[in-house]
Formats: C-alpha cells, sequence, structure tokens
C-alpha cells in the first residue's frame, strides 16, 4: 500500500511492486482536478490500484484505547464528518477506476444491542450502498475484534459488496488471535490483504500494541500466511504494508519484502 503525498509512485514501482492499494490521508483534498491528475499517473505508469483505502483526520494508533477512541466510525463526535469524507473517498476511487474501497471501522462492540454497534452498523450499510451505486466492494480491515465478531458483524451487515480486507500482522498486534485461524474462518469474505507483520504485545503492560515488524521477522509467519492463502483459493494481489515512520527504513524494507515474496510463490 502506498500513501498519497508520502510515497512516490515511481520509487515504489522501482521496488518491484506491480499493483496495489493507493492510501488516502484525510487531509488530501479529493476535488476533481486531484483524481485526474491520479487518474493519468496511475494510466501513465501503467499501475493497477486495487483499492482505495482512507484513513481519517484525527485517527491515532498509540495504544488500544486510543485507536478505540479515534479511529474509523465509531467515534462518535466525528461519526457525521466521516460519513461524509468516505463517501468523497469513494466517488474518488470510482473517478480514478478503482473498484474496492477499504478503511478501519474502529471497535466494534461484541454487544450487539449496543447504541455504537447499531449506528455503525447502518452506517456501514449506507456506505456500502453508496459504493454499489458505483459497483464497487467495501472492505473492512481487521484486526480490532476476534474472527468470530467480525464474521457475525458482515452477517448482520447484510451486503452482498461488504468483506475484508485480511491484515495478518493486526490480528497479532490487537492481541485478538492468531491470523491463520482467523484466515481459515474468514476465507469466503476475503477481498484484498494486506501482507504485514509483527510481534504480539507486552502483556505487563495493558493497553499496549504490538509492535510492527519488516516482513519476515514477526510473528505472522508469512511463509504459512502465503501457503494459507493459496490454500483457500485467494488469487489477489499481496499488498505489501510498512507503517515504519522513517521513510528510508520503510523503502528498503519494502524492497526486502518484494524479494522475500518472490521465494515464496
Ligand atoms: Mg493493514
Amino acid at each position: 500500500m502506498f500513501w498519497a503525498g508520502r510515497d512516490n509512485l515511481a520509487e515504489i514501482q522501482s521496488l518491484g511492486v506491480q499493483c496495489g492499494q493507493l492510501g488516502v490521508p484525510g487531509d488530501l483534498q479529493l476535488t476533481g482536478e486531484v483524481a485526474a491528475g491520479w487518474k493519468s499517473a496511475l494510466q501513465q505508469a501503467q499501475f493497477p490500484v486495487v483499492t482505495v483505502f482512507a484513513a481519517y483526520n484525527g485517527e491515532n494508533y498509540a495504544d488500544i484505547p486510543t485507536v478505540q477512541r479515534t479511529v474509523g466510525f465509531i467515534p462518535r463526535d466525528t461519526r457525521k464528518e466521516r460519513e461524509q469524507r468516505t463517501y468523497q473517498v469513494i466517488d474518488f476511487a470510482a473517478a480514478i477506476g478503482v473498484g474496492s474501497f477499504a478503511c478501519h471501522i474502529g471497535f466494534v462492540p461484541e454487544d450487539t444491542t449496543h447504541p455504537d454497534y447499531i449506528d455503525v452498523r447502518e452506517m456501514v450499510r449506507r456506505v456500502a450502498d453508496h459504493g454499489a451505486k458505483n459497483k464497487q466492494t467495501f472492505a473492512l480491515e481487521t484486526g480490532q475484534e476476534p474472527a468470530h465478531v467480525l464474521q457475525h458483524f458482515l452477517k448482520d451487515v447484510d451486503r452482498g459488496n461488504v468483506g475484508i480486507n485480511f491484515d495478518p500482522a493486526n490480528m497479532i498486534l490487537y492481541g485478538t488471535g492468531d491470523p491463520i485461524e482467523a484466515l481459515t474462518v474468514l476465507g469466503p469474505q476475503v477481498v484484498s490483504v494486506h501482507v504485514k507483520d509483527g510481534d504480539w504485545p507486552n502483556r505487563d503492560q495493558s493497553g499496549a500494541l504490538g509492535a510492527e515488524r519488516p516482513l519476515g521477522q514477526g510473528a505472522v509467519g508469512i511463509p504459512r500466511f502465503v501457503a494459507k492463502l493459496k490454500e483457500i483459493g485467494f488469487r489477489g494481489p499481496l499488498n505489501i504494508e510498512r507503517e515504519a515512520e522513517n521513510q528510508q527504513e520503510r523503502i528498503a524494507d519494502i524492497r526486502k519484502a518484494v524479494t522475500y515474496l518472490k521465494s515464496l510463490a
């Protein structure tokens, strides 16, 4: 996944990446002009984008309580504004010819009678219906809830164009469960994947997130993840995600990740 405003498309291609997901930060102006610019840049580069991924202003991934308070559709104070922003991002994706939209919706409560559960389920339905008008899928990023909770939520949302962007590292970073087992459960609903690695949280620090790691150096077991994807018949792109703050380190890690993934193919 490469980010508008952070990554240079030509540089990403020089790493051996052949297609991917475009991350849209919350402060990126989504005018018709910006969409036209992206459309022509992607066409010129002959770089297929499979998903447009939205982040929102005010999101913070410092630790689990902060994620619960700030990320996705769950925080009440920003829900309306993020719904409007989501429609803009979906339409931007349509304008540049991308058939899938994804984001973190935040920590969905397990209690299906909780007002946040109900309101966010309704919002996911409205967002999905907006995407359906453009023939787009809406992929929910995994990690913040165990597989069975997400599976139940999807069933309850009951929209044919809603699926999962499966991120195996997030399951570990949030301590929600073994990603390979989760992939077995959620496989049929997986629309796209992040190939990312990470270590489990430190048990002595309540609320701490695990640490993201360069591909192959964390607890996911990338070879078994790739093997499981093959086993369940997943044929989509392997979207490398690397979140390191240092851009040079990040680019170097993505370069190594491409070579590493090719060695597993
Ligand atoms: Mg991810």
